[in-house]
């Protein structure tokens, strides 16, 4: 079964409301393995609604809309429907009963516009709305049915759930799937990097595979419609296995696991504390570790400096500025070890160039230095300055290396690989 969602409402279109209902009807839809292929969002207006229900009853074979059963006249989606179906709107006394009665349990005056919201088109099938006034209805037609939502989020998705879904269900004759998704997280590696090294998994229909790029990580999310929950978890496991043999150690997590939260995971794990200190990262990344409940055992010490030249100072470097070569982040490193009594020590030196990110001309240098009882390692970053971005991107990434020694501090012990 093939759906799109239109959501109607002007202030969607201006950005004054957020759309959240297709979010939300979506969510609902993959439960029960409807396949959505489009969403539509149109304003108050009863021709172009009417085009957009064409146009969806063209291409699918349902379509939910939301908004716009309200009693004022820039309510306009009944009217639209029936323009679309051919057929006049009715009065449905039942409902009129049902707002008459919401109205004089209220103790207000029912005006006459509410009135409108007791008509539906010839022939529509009327979803009760037991939890405000619009009611929702659906429009069989030989293209294809209309289902049509109060924009209320809180009807909506009341109506979403008790109603509209079982009957869709029985529409579809019991034979009802589920589509579901899991996500794989990755660190270290560029989006084209990953595309590239699961460039074929990505051609395939059931489960699909797709990426999506943040700051300093990739996510692969894999999606798949089954008949069951477990068939669906089986097929999802069976790909996540063929991604992981490409990727290894570049996944990090699942879910909305973040690098953070692995990192104080595997820090408790293997018995190790850490010791923090930044520049141009302001703080971003101690606070970031500091989200995670536990975070607090394992963290020895966070400190901050203004400057990689008062890194420099302090802890001596190379010449040059000090954030051009990893020189000084390594001292900063290994003092700070000695000094914390923590078992690694990770410090970030960069360049403090205030618009400095990632996708400007001043994009400047982050030095990377984690120092562990046995060696030091470090990364350099060609993104400096302390803008939000190269904060994120920056402290990612770090954490990445901290991660992956870990990893390896585990394996050493015979620890089995955590999830
Ligand atoms: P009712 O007559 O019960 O108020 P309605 O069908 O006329 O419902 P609207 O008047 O279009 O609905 O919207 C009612 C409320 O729901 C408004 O506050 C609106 O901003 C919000 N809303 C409408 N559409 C959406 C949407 N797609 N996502 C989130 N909120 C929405
Ligand atoms: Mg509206």
């Amino acid at each position: 079964m093939k759906a799109e969602i239109i959501t109607i409402g002007t202030e969607l279109l201006l950005g004054e409301q957020v759309d959240t209902n297709s979010v939300y009807i979506a969510q609902q839809l993959a439960r029960i393995g409807v396949d959505l292929y489009y969403k539509t969002t149109v304003g108050d207006n009863r021709g172009r609604i009417a085009e957009a229900l064409r146009l969806a009853l063209g291409r699918c074979d349902v379509v939910i809309t939301t908004g716009g059963l309200g009693p004022t006249a820039d309510d306009v989606t009944r009217e639209a429907v029936a323009d679309v179906a051919g057929r006049p709107l009715v009065l449905v006394p039942a409902l009129l009963t049902h707002i008459e009665s919401l109205f004089q349990r209220w103790g207000r005056p029912m005006t006459e516009n509410n009135r409108r919201q007791a008509y539906v088109p010839e022939g529509a099938l009327i979803i009760e709305n037991p939890v405000g006034t619009a009611p929702a209805f659906a429009v069989d037609l030989p293209q294809g049915t209309i289902i049509c939502l109060p924009g209320v989020p809180r009807e909506m998705k009341y109506l979403m759930e008790e109603r509209v879904l079982p009957y869709l269900r029985e529409k579809m004759g019991g034979r009802t799937q589920v589509i579901k998704s899991l996500i794989l997280r990755t660190c270290g590696l560029g989006e084209s990097q990953v595309g590239e090294q699961i460039e074929d998994l990505m051609q395939c229909a059931n489960p699909t595979v797709g990426t999506a790029a943040h700051a300093g990580q990739t996510d692969v999310r894999i999606t798949v419609k089954a008949d069951s929950e477990e068939e669906a978890d089986r097929l999802l496991e069976e790909m996540a296995a063929r991604v992981r043999e490409r990727l290894g150690d570049a996944i990090y997590g699942t879910g909305s696991e973040t690098v953070e939260e692995v990192v104080v995971r595997l820090l408790t794990q293997a018995g190790r504390r850490l010791a923090l200190l930044e520049t141009n990262t302001g703080g971003a990344l101690a606070a970031r570790l500091r989200s995670v409940p536990q975070a607090e055992q394992v963290l020895a010490l966070a400190e901050v400096l203004a400057d990689a030249e008062t890194v420099a100072a302090r802890f001596g470097g190379g010449e040059e500025a000090p954030w051009s070569s990893p020189s000084a982040a390594v001292r900063a490193a290994q003092e700070l070890l000695a000094r914390s009594g923590a078992d690694l020590a990770l410090a970030l030196v960069g360049s403090m160039e205030p618009g400095g990110d990632p996708y400007t001309a001043r994009q400047g240098v982050t030095q990377v230095a984690l120092a562990t009882p046995q060696d030091v390692a470090w990364q350099t970053h060609h993104f400096g300055g302390t803008g939000e971005l190269t904060q994120r991107w920056v402290g990612t990434r770090a954490l990445d290396q901290v991660r992956r020694y870990l990893l390896s501090v585990l394996r050493s012990q015979g620890l089995p690989k955590p999830a």
